[in-house]
């Protein structure tokens, strides 16, 4: 048995099961792995606990990260179902509830985010939902099918998609947020437009510019209350107002917590011996000015894969531009870009057709992109955002001119 305590993993979720991952195959890493979490099942994918899985068209099993015998046949140990509730990281121990203890050499904290919870009047009624984990899409799953008027808080990613998934299943669907569109804070407000016009034409009632003064009802929900004073009938409410992440146990055992568990552009924190990725990590990407925390999943694939590189001491710059993918009645959009500040957007072909793209451009540089419908697109986007060159806003306007001719290397080629 060898001496070395090796690497112990909190949070077995997808960056969890990367970092493992990566450490057998991609570093031969040959010392002991044991991977945390306090859920009882295997690491899983969350995107499709709001589409596919919700509506009954994913199956369980096409929600493992890994293959469920990579485990074993790779010598991880996996110790789930309790969290880990203390963590000592001079003494290099981990503590779970009911008492098990682990020793580690190195430690990475992947203990993801939670759903920020609402504190209004009536949110602890029955019939007030979140959504985060396997068990609540479930749950959701179940209520989903009983409900008859469904009021969604939240017109962020989440919000878009449990009101699609919502009118898919018929129920009468009202979606409320203070802002004026939805996503208005990662599109703006004409492309955000467009996708409120896009959920009317489903028959979503989208109450924006307005929040939710009460949530009313005896045992369950009854009805929303807005601050505008308008009542709707709810039997479901669900709430999606965003994430906040699990620092709890990295700011208790003394590393620097900061809007995340704050690392280096390595994914190492404050104290040598832990490191910390994916959603919960507030990351010094070298394409920020400030430290960045991205709940998206190709991040945490990234870091899982990352922060392998640095256990094993072959650290590897992490400098993705973040990349997001939704599905919304029943059309894929991938978005690329973390921009602050735009000062223009240009759009090329019609929104609503299969291959609608829309760049945000700060003084002519492209910072954003959006595409929908055009799988494999995504990837000569990011390849323009990551050059950060000036394009010519009418070849981007323009569909004839295929996406990769867009990019800097095909320009000088042909300039
Ligand atoms: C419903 C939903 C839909 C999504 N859809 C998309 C999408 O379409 N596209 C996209 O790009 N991204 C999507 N995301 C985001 C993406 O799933 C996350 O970015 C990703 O799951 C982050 O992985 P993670 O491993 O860092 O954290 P998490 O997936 O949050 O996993 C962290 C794990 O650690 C556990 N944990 C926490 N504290 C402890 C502790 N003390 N001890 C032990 N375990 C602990 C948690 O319970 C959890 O199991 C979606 C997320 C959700 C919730």
């Amino acid at each position: 048995m060898s001496a070395d305590p090796g690497i112990v993993i909190i949070g077995a979720s997808l960056t969890g099961a990367k970092a493992a991952q990566a450490l057998r195959l991609d570093h031969g890493y040959d010392g002991p792995i044991t991977l945390v979490g306090d859920e009882p099942h295997l690491p899983y994918q969350r995107p499709a606990l709001s589409k596919g899985y919700l509506l009954g068209t994913t199956a369980p099993g096409d929600l493992d990260v890994l293959e469920p015998q990579f485990y074993a046949d790779q010598d991880i140990t996996l110790a789930l179902g309790a969290p880990a509730t203390a963590l000592d990281l001079d003494a290099r121990r981990v503590r779970l509830a009911g008492g098990t203890e682990f020793a580690f050499t190195q430690v990475l904290i992947a203990t993801g985010s939670r759903p920020r919870r609402l504190q209004l009047p009536g949110a602890d009624l029955d019939g007030v939902c979140y959504l985060r984990n396997r068990d609540d899409s479930e749950h959701l799953a179940t209520a989903l099918r009983a409900a008859t008027d469904v009021v969604i808080i939240g017109a962020g990613w989440l919000g878009s998609e449990l009101a699609a998934a919502s009118r898919t299943l018929g129920n009468h669907t009202t979606v409320i947020d203070p802002l004026p569109t939805p996503l208005y804070h990662v599109l703006g407000d004409q492309i955000g437009g467009l996708f409120a016009g896009r959920h009317r034409d489903h028959g979503v009632n989208l109450l924006l510019g307005d929040g939710v003064e009460a949530i009313l009802g005896t045992h369950s929900v009854d009805a929303v209350q807005t601050i505008t004073g308008q009542t709707i009938p709810a039997d479901l409410v669900i709430v999606g107002v965003g994430a906040v992440p699990n620092t709890e146990l990295a700011q208790a055992a003394g590393l620097r917590v900061d809007g995340g568990i704050r690392t280096d552009e390595h994914l190492r924190t404050s104290h040598a011996a832990a490191l910390a990725a994916g959603d919960v990590a507030r990351h010094q990407h070298p394409g920020y000015l400030n430290p960045v925390r991205i709940e998206h999943w190709d991040n945490a694939v990234i870091h899982g894969t990352a922060a392998a590189a640095t256990l094993v001491g072959k650290p590897t710059t992490i400098d993705h531009v973040p990349y997001f993918f939704s599905t919304q009645h029943g059309s894929t959009l991938e978005y690329v870009g973390l921009p602050t500040t735009w000062d223009r957007i240009i759009t090329r072909g019609e929104h609503g057709t299969p291959g609608f793209t829309a760049f945000w451009l700060d003084r002519g540089i492209p910072v954003a992109a959006l595409t929908i419908d055009n799988w494999g697109a995504a990837d000569h986007l990011r390849t323009l955002i990551t050059a950060a060159h000036p394009a010519d806003p009418r070849q981007l306007a323009d569909p004839d001119i295929p996406l990769p001719d867009l990019l800097p290397n095909a320009r000088s080629r042909t300039s």
